[in-house]
């Protein structure tokens, strides 16, 4: 059930409202990582999903007496929330991985932080799912676990 009944110019003003925040929140996204490409994140915030929790949050927020900025910004941290709680939790399933490896097994460490194992498959999950060629995954050394800290 709808929360509440639009209007076709109501409709087009969310469409174009919830377009800005994915743009607004994806350009914050890449000033504080620069290796994630503004693309990339404009494209995981305009799939379906994440167009839907935007206009929820933003029509949330209009429904709570905010502006229609107040409601965007509301919007788009929550957005960023959303966003990065996934990709914590993409890292921790890696680590749970790595937990029950042999901790002689080599890993890479990409520029943005994350590592992998020392594979070929490993590389391409990462960087097809946190960058793009504009903005490949660049490794370091392998390191051995355990033996590499700093
Ligand atoms: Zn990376």
């Amino acid at each position: 059930m709808p929360r509440q009944q639009l209007t076709p110019d109501e409709v087009e003003q969310l469409g174009e409202a919830t377009g800005k925040i994915a743009a607004l929140a994806a350009k914050a996204l890449n000033r504080t990582w620069p290796h994630l490409a503004v693309e990339d994140l404009v494209e995981q915030f305009t799939r379906d999903g994440a167009l839907e929790m935007i206009a929820a949050t933003y029509l949330g927020g209009i429904e709570r007496g905010r502006t229609p900025g107040e409601a965007a910004g509301e919007a788009g941290t929550a957005l960023i929330r959303v966003w990065a709680d996934a990709r914590l939790e993409a890292r921790a399933r890696l680590d749970a991985q790595r937990a029950e490896d042999p901790a002689t097994e080599p890993v890479v460490v990409c520029t943005c932080g994350t590592s992998v194992h020392d594979n070929d498959e490993a590389r391409r999950g990462h960087a097809d799912a946190w960058h793009s060629e504009k903005s490949p995954a660049v490794w370091g050394p392998p390191v051995i676990r355990g033996r590499a800290t700093t």
